[in-house]
Formats: structure tokens, C-alpha cells, sequence
């Protein structure tokens, strides 16, 4: 019913070209739901706001939108608003203060509807959208926002229109709310209607919609059957949206995705938009070519910022990407060890994915710290493979920060260490070392570390194991049971450090402990190791709530 075909938008401000949306391509089929997610400022809304055609003068497009066969940007202003209503309906985001505060529901749909059989389609429309008789006679401001919610898609559905466009429709809702206007959606697919819902509700998005689109800065990066949405996306940006999601089963705290959140404009030098003056938006400016999503994924290469990922197809979904899903790190294979006649691992595999954080959980003895030396590649397994990811970084950070540092190194001694190690500058190593500190969360202060191991708090120390361990700026750390040592207090401020540094950094994180309600707080996926085997391995979520 609707087909946006290599669709462009951007704003002329002075003399620049602000890029809001980038080449998208969309179909809204009848009786289909198409859910429309993004982050603030990812173009959702302008995307709506093109589809309708109510853009501002300074907006210029390129490509076509075409609503039941018709080129509905070559209409005349006059001609759309003709159709608008009829062919077309948006329920724009926000409440009661959409609707004219002076004008009961009632007048406000007599307005609209045609006079004769007026009467009659109010009656149809009340029941459809869940309002009484006594709504029609209610102003704006005497409106729950709820009920607002519903006299929008009342006016939206007045005229009975083929294709609907609700922007955030249950954004400010309780959950009845939410969930009659979800209801009232369901009866709009079965009727045949074809529906775009924007919404930033991941949730709502999977259990509601047919097909989800992931808009981001302007561009589409993913689609695919919204069944799939949390479990099986296939591009870096939906995995990580997935991951901040908070659903109501989900177990892990809520943590960020790396970088901020884009909300300004997209402003890019290519041959579409070619800017001249332009030093007071130097700070919107991103590079002539790459992936967008490059400066906040956690599987970035070199090529990704350098040349622009193709649009990938695979039967009912698309993404834009150079990989299909996140990549392996590291692989591991049938490991069996033994020491001595003791046989430590059982023919254990396992794969570290980019940017994740994998929990081994285990009791003491089943073999965890085994399997994080061989991780590491510091011990050879008597039986399997070990495939790491061409030039892997790894980090360690060990159980009792007495026992890694050593006792006559400074911490500033112990930081500086592996970077002269790496032949880096004495100068740039020491500002490096600091850097490193402050990073782990330490005082990024000489008097602090001037100091040797034994004069300091273990919490002081761990903190100092973990600056150390990132010195090569690794893409793997391995974590050894590091908090097994400190009280709780200290504990939770060195998970809070090590969570910020995994977002921050896009590290993947093997984090080792005995701690099964720990490891269900910080992880995305749990490994149960039992007697040298994996007795369980899967998402949090379905993890027994015991170590077997
Ligand atoms: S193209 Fe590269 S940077 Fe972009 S999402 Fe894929 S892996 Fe990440």
C-alpha cells in the first residue's frame, strides 16, 4: 500500500545540508504491522512526518514515496491534504496537547467526517478505540493521557484510512493502556489496515508488530521478522539495542550501549551533500565514508571505517553490515586437561563472541582457572583446539591482586612495566599510565601511585590489576574470580568499574567465579561448569537458579 523507494531527506540550513534520513527503503503491506525502531534522533519521526508529506519549506528530498501507486510527493499540497485522512492517518507522538483544547471529541470529529453519516461512524469508531459516549463530550484537558491516546486514533481512523502511522504511541501509557492500544492495533491489521508503528518499546515492537525496521541516524540497518528481534538480529546496533533493553524476565542490570546516543543530524561530506563553510558544526561532522555505527561497535575493523557496509539479504530480512551477527573471538574445542592422572576438563567447548560478557560459573575444583589459562593461551590443553581471532589482545586480571603485582613495583612502576614492554615512549608511557589508572578507576594521582602493593587496600590493588590488564588494550579480558577476595561493598565498585570499562571500551569479558547470582547480574550469557564439563550453557534467563 506504501513504498518508500531510496528515499533521502535533508534539511538546507545557511549553507550547509543537514542529512536526516539516508536512502531508505520501506513497504507497508495491508494487514501487516511494521514496527519502526531507533534511539531518540535516529530520524523516526521525520521519517513519519515524509511519509504524510507535512515537511518544513528548508526540506529537500530525493527518491520516491508512493501511497497506493500514486507519486505522492509530485501531488500538490492541495491534492494531499485531499487524501490525507483517507488514504493515509498519523497519530503523532505526545498526548492531549495534539488535540485543540477549545473543541469537545465530538466536534473535533465532526469536523472531519463527512456530515452525512456523521453519527454513525462516531458509533463505529467508540467501540474500535475503547472510548464511551461520555469521551465525546470531554475537552483535551479533561482527558487521562490514555485517554487522549485514544481520541488521537479515533480522529486518526475517522475516514477510515488504508494506511496508519502512530509515533510512539504508547510511550507515556500505563500498562492497560499499552495494552488496549495494542489490542485495538491487532483489530486494525485484521481489518486489513497496513500499519507503521514508531515506537523506541523493543517489547512492544516483538510481540505486536510483523516486521521491525532499525533506523539509525537516518539510515536503516536492519530488518527482519520481529519474532527475532531479541534473539536472532543479525546486526551489531539491534544486538546491542536488545541488550539495554529492560524486559520484564531479564536478569542482567541495565548497562548502556558504547558511545552516546547520536541526536543531532547526520552532516556528511558526499557527492549528494557537499559542504562548504562549515567549522561552527565541526562537531556534527562524520567522515566521507564507513560504517555510522563504526565509533560504537564493538566488532569494528579498520575497512568498517573506511568503506560503507553493503545491505546484506537473507530471505525475509536485510542488514547492513560486513558480518552476519557478532564474531567469534575466541574458539574453543573439545578441551580436555589433565594433570597428572587428574583429569581437570572433559572435552569442553566453548566461543567468546565480540563485545559480550560470558560468566563461567563453578564450584572450586571444577576447572575454571584451568580453562582461563588455556583461554589465555598461557596453558596448552592435553586434548583440543584453541582458534583466537587473528592478533587477539588479551587482558587477565587474577583472583588475588597480592599475589599479581609484584611486591617491589610501585603501582606506577607495575603500569608502566608492559608499556615500555611495547617500546612506547617514556613520556607517552607514563601519560598512558595515568590514563590507565583513571580509566580503572584509581586517583590518577603520583602520591597514590608511588605506592608499593603492601601499603594499599585490596580494593586499591584489584583496581590497579585491572588498569595493568589493559595496558595492551585488549579485546578479551579473562577475570578470574577478581572480586572473590574483597568485602561487598568494594566488590560491587570493582564490577561497576569493570561493566563501565566493557561498554566503554567494547570489551568481551570471560569473567570467572564461584558467584552464580553475581555472574546472573553482569552477564549475557553463563556457562555451568561442573566436574570439568559445561553442565549447562545459555542465556541468563533460562540458567538453573543452582551450580548442579
Ligand atoms: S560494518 Fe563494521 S562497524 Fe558497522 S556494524 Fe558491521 S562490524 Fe560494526
Amino acid at each position: 500500500m506504501l513504498e518508500m523507494i531510496d528515499f533521502s531527506l535533508w534539511y538546507e540550513e545557511e549553507n550547509h545540508q543537514l542529512l536526516a534520513l539516508d536512502h531508505c527503503s520501506l513497504s507497508l503491506q495491508g494487514g501487516f504491522i511494521t514496527a519502526l525502531v531507533g534511539e531518540s534522533g535516529s530520524g523516526k519521526s521525520t521519517l513519519a512526518k515524509s511519509l504524510m508529506g507535512c515537511l518544513p519549506a528548508h526540506a529537500k528530498t530525493q527518491g520516491k514515496i508512493k501511497i497506493l501507486g500514486e507519486d505522492w510527493l509530485s501531488l500538490t499540497p492541495q491534492a494531499r491534504r485531499e487524501r490525507l485522512g483517507k488514504e493515509i492517518a498519523w497519530v503523532p507522538q505526545g498526548g492531549a496537547e495534539n488535540l485543540n483544547p477549545l473543541l469537545s471529541l465530538e466536534t473535533l470529529l465532526l469536523e472531519i467526517l463527512p456530515p452525512q453519516g456523521a453519527q454513525e461512524r462516531i458509533k463505529e469508531l467508540l467501540p474500535l478505540v475503547g472510548l464511551a459516549k461520555r469521551h465525546l463530550q470531554l475537552y483535551s484537558g479533561e482527558m487521562s493521557g490514555g485517554e487522549a491516546q485514544r481520541a488521537l486514533l479515533a480522529l486518526a481512523l475517522a475516514n477510515d484510512p488504508k494506511v496508519v502511522i502512530l509515533d510512539e504511541p504508547t510511550g507515556a501509557l500505563d500498562q492497560s493502556s499499552r495494552d488496549f492500544i495494542a489490542h485495538a492495533l491487532k483489530r486494525l491489521r485484521a481489518q486489513g489496515k497496513a500499519i507503521l508503528l514508531i515506537t523506541h518499546d523493543l517489547e512492544l515492537a516483538s510481540t505486536l508488530s510483523d516486521e521491525t525496521l532499525i533506523l539509525y541516524m537516518g539510515q536503516l540497518l536492519e530488518r527482519l521478522p520481529s519474532s527475532k528481534l531479541f534473539d536472532e538480529s543479525l546486526h551489531p546496533y539491534t544486538i546491542a539495542l536488545a541488550r539495554v533493553f529492560p524486559r520484564e524476565n531479564r536478569h542482567k542490570d541495565i548497562v548502556k550501549i558504547k558511545g552516546e546516543a547520536p541526536y543531532r543530524l547526520l552532516h556528511r561530506h558526499d557527492t549528494l551533500h557537499t559542504l562548504h563553510q562549515h567549522d561552527h558544526l565541526e562537531h556534527l561532522h562524520l567522515p566521507d565514508s564507513g560504517c555510522l555505527y563504526a565509533p560504537r561497535c564493538t566488532q569494528a575493523l579498520p575497512e568498517c571505517f573506511t568503506s560503507s557496509p553493503p545491505y546484506q539479504e537473507q530471505e525475509n530480512r536485510s542488514w547492513r553490515c560486513f558480518y552476519q551477527g557478532m564474531q567469534e573471538l575466541l574458539n574453543l574445542e573439545n578441551i580436555t586437561h589433565h594433570y597428572g592422572s587428574f583429569q581437570a576438563l572433559q572435552g569442553l567447548s566453548l566461543r567468546l563472541l565480540h563485545g559480550e560478557i560470558y560468566s563461567l560459573v563453578g564450584a572450586s575444583g571444577s576447572g575454571k582457572s584451568t580453562l582461563a589459562w588455556i583461554a589465555a593461551g598461557v596453558l596448552k590443553p592435553t586434548q583440543g583446539r584453541r582458534t583466537p581471532k587473528e592478533g587477539l589482545r588479551i587482558g587477565m586480571v587474577y583472583q588475588n591482586p597480592l599475589l599479581a603485582l609484584s611486591p617491589r613495583l610501585s603501582i606506577l612502576e607495575s603500569l608502566l612495566e608492559p608499556l615500555r614492554l611495547a617500546k612506547i615512549p617514556p613520556k607517552e608511557a607514563e601519560d598512558q599510565a595515568f590514563e590507565l589508572a583513571k580509566a580503572a578507576g584509581l586517583k590518577a594521582d603520583l602520591h597514590l601511585l608511588k605506592r608499593y602493593p603492601h601499603e594499599l587496600s585490596l580494593g586499591t590493588l584489584q583496581r590497579a590489576c585491572i588498569a595493568r590488564a589493559l595496558a595492551n588494550s585488549p579485546e578479551l579480558l579473562i577475570a578470574d574470580e577478581p572480586t572473590s577476595a574483597l568485602d561487598p561493598s568494594v566488590q560491587a565498585c570493582v564490577i561497576k568499574t569493570l561493566l563501565e570499562l566493557q561498554v566503554e571500551r567494547g570489551l568481551s569479558v570471560l569473567f570467572i567465579t564461584h558467584h552464580l547470582a553475581l555472574a546472573r547480574k553482569i552477564s549475557d550469557r553463563i556457562g555451568l561448569l561442573h566436574e570439568g564439563k559445561l553442565s549447562y550453557e545459555g542465556s541468563v534467563e533460562e540458567c538453573p537458579l543452582f551450580l548442579s
